[in-house]
């Protein structure tokens, strides 16, 4: 007897404009830029808040938050109540699909308007909790598996056209190519491998997938995170921890060890009540944020991206005397190991 397939709605993402490049920046370095420049800054506090939508709805998103937090990471996520405070704007529209705009990406998003919605109801089953977990993947920065250049997928077209015109997606031919068809470009996309079991992967019935044959008869990742998922999330957003913290002193340069895509965390204790400024110099691409660190949480101030300049990171702010500040470097590319620095002064 044929297997019965429940057909599902699946994530739908929005269409974003690709990023333009100076004509000097190399291929290499734009690669670099395109593939680490869509995650957060590690130890960012991703503010999220909630524009509508029941409490039972809502709480599915808010345990789906949680489950990436307990994995350990760096990056934590804290619900606010005003859009003036929120990063991540969340609507349960049902006119609309399932989505999240991608990592920074959300920062684009004008404030008015939601950087995630939720298009069906969450507490019906297990997938209301698979959707959540999938779109707070792509809010931290993951893209979906299958349109990975490395899943080596060849499609059967037609079959693809066929399947997601209809419903319950009831795609048109775009949606259809953004979201299935269309590879993301190599370089956006970290790691080598594809990981069918991920939690960014869709589900697919038989008969759409031509190659590889083991996929003949459909792709059915099991709807939570993959060692896969874990092992990525936690090598780009590892555990900060006070002994990897470098204590930046005044005027004294300290070199940035961070290769591309890795990221160097710095401390500073401000030794009087004045405006310092801290930059990086050297030929590097970064993003420096800059908080206040208190008891239980820090509070962002300013942060500054010069990835695909000429320039370097720079930020001029007012400091307290005696109060801890800490200095979070993203390196998106360095032409070569310690070839840049940071100083405050
Ligand atoms: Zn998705």
């Amino acid at each position: 007897m044929p297997i019965e397939i429940v057909r599902k709605k699946l994530c739908n993402q929005p269409a974003t404009i690709p990023r333009i490049f100076d004509p000097g920046v190399s291929s290499l370095r734009m690669g670099y830029i395109l593939s680490n420049g869509l995650k957060w800054v590690n130890g960012t506090e991703i503010k999220f808040m909630f524009l509508e939508g029941a409490e039972p709805q809502k709480n599915v998103v808010r345990r789906a938050f949680q489950v990436w937090k307990a994995l350990g990471i760096g990056i934590s996520f804290k619900e606010v109540a005003t859009v003036d405070d929120a990063m991540v704007r969340i609507g349960f529209d049902h006119r609309d699909g399932s989505w999240s705009y991608v990592g920074r990406d959300i920062l684009t998003v004008p404030r008015t308007e939601r950087t995630m919605n939720f298009g069906w109801d969450l507490t019906a089953n297990s997938y209301g909790m698979t959707t959540a977990i999938h779109e707070i993947g792509h809010t931290i920065g993951f893209q979906h598996e299958h349109q990975s250049p490395y899943a080596g997928i060849e499609w059967n077209t037609p079959a693809v056209y066929a399947e997601f015109s209809g419903p319950p997606n009831n795609w048109p031919k775009d949606q259809i190519d953004a979201n299935i068809l269309s590879k993301l470009p190599a370089n956006q996309v970290k790691g080598s491998a594809w990981d069918p079991k991920s939690i960014m992967e869709y589900e697919f019935g038989p008969g759409l997938v031509l190659q590889p044959s083991a996929y003949r008869n459909g792709i059915f990742p099991p709807g939570i995170l993959s060692a896969n998922d874990i092992k990525g999330v936690k090598s780009f957003y590892p555990v900060v921890t006070s002994k990897n913290i470098v204590k930046l002193k005044l005027n004294k340069s300290a070199v940035i060890k961070a290769s591309s895509g890795g990221q160097d965390d710095y401390i500073f204790t401000a030794p009087a009540t004045k405006k310092y400024t801290f930059q990086t110099v050297g030929q590097m691409d970064t993003v420096m944020v800059i908080s206040e660190k208190a008891e239980t949480e820090n509070y962002y101030l300013s942060g500054d991206d010069d990835s695909g300049l000429d320039k370097n990171s720079k930020i001029t702010l007012p400091l307290v005397k005696g109060r801890d500040y800490l200095v979070n470097l993203r390196v998106m590319f360095t032409p070569g190991e310690r070839s840049g620095s940071v100083i405050v002064s």
